[in-house]
């Protein structure tokens, strides 16, 4: 039975699977990490290029089907991903999974605190294209500015909605995460530096000045005062906090 709070659409076109499993160039010196095998279409297809898989499935029916066909090199874990410690894991270097839509936002925060080399994945389409969004734009937000302050994203083509059973409403997109090796560019304080994001985008469309004004007082020696949020690059927005950090 399909359980679509679990985001349970499968994929049915093999060709998007490999080609998925192409781009992230698997070989057998590699550990792949899996959310949601579901019914093992990428799974299988995996395990077959790489040294191990270690798939997360949260529905124990799948599971229950996947232990009867998956090959020896798959470690297979019943359990919610989001609850998973990574680091308790095998030490994994690449990503690959067709992602539960509910999850897309948190998982993709948790990946980015492990290491890996490339992830590639399959989100719907509207998410992906928040997370490449340029400046300016109305998908631009504070997800686009938290993942690309650590990782650089590519959008590699639009999966058709008729490619997955049962049919989603909208189209997906498979996209390539690159970690940096260090953050893009420094801020003083990363916490305060996503928590003053996650502020300013709250009010997207109003001057920085009256967001910062109603949460901190009033500072008027700091720089895009005029602005909004969303004119700011992912560097601005961190200059902006590091001269907030002074005055609280
Ligand atoms: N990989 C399969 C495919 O491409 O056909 C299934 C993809 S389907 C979009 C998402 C899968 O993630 C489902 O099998 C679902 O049960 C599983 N899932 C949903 N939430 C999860 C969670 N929190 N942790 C682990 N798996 C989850």
């Amino acid at each position: 039975m399909v359980k679509p709070r679990l985001g349970q659409h499968f994929l049915i076109d093999s060709s998007v699977a490999q080609r998925e499993i192409a781009y992230a160039g698997i070989t057998k010196n590699d550990v792949v990490l899996e959310i949601g095998p579901g019914k093992g279409i990428i799974t299988c297809l995996l395990a077959e290029k790489a040294k191990q898989v270690i798939a997360i499935e949260i529905d124990r029916h799948l599971v229950e089907y996947l232990q009867t066909m998956l090959p020896k090199n798959v470690t297979l874990i019943c359990a919610d991903a989001l609850s998973v410690d990574f680091h308790s894991l095998p030490r994994f270097t690449k990503i690959v999974a067709n992602l539960p839509f509910e999850i897309s936002s948190p998982i993709m925060f948790k990946f980015l605190q492990s290491t890996f080399s490339v992830a590639v994945l399959i989100f719907q389409k509207d998410f992906a294209e928040r997370l490449v969004a340029s400046p300016g734009t109305k998908d631009y937000s504070r997800l686009t500015v938290g993942v690309s302050y650590k990782a650089q994203c590519r959008m590699l083509e639009t999966v058709p909605r008729n490619c997955f059973s049962p049919q989603p409403k909208v189209d997906s997109s498979i996209v390539e995460i690159i970690p940096y090796q260090k953050p893009r560019f420094t801020v003083k304080d990363e916490q305060f530096f996503f928590e003053l994001t996650k502020q300013l985008f709250n009010h997207r469309r109003k001057k920085i000045r009256y967001t910062i004004k109603s949460i901190y007082g009033n500072i008027e020696q700091l720089p895009f005062l005029d602005q909004r949020v969303e004119e700011l690059t992912p560097e601005q927005i961190g200059q902006l906090s590091d001269q907030l950090y002074h005055f609280i």
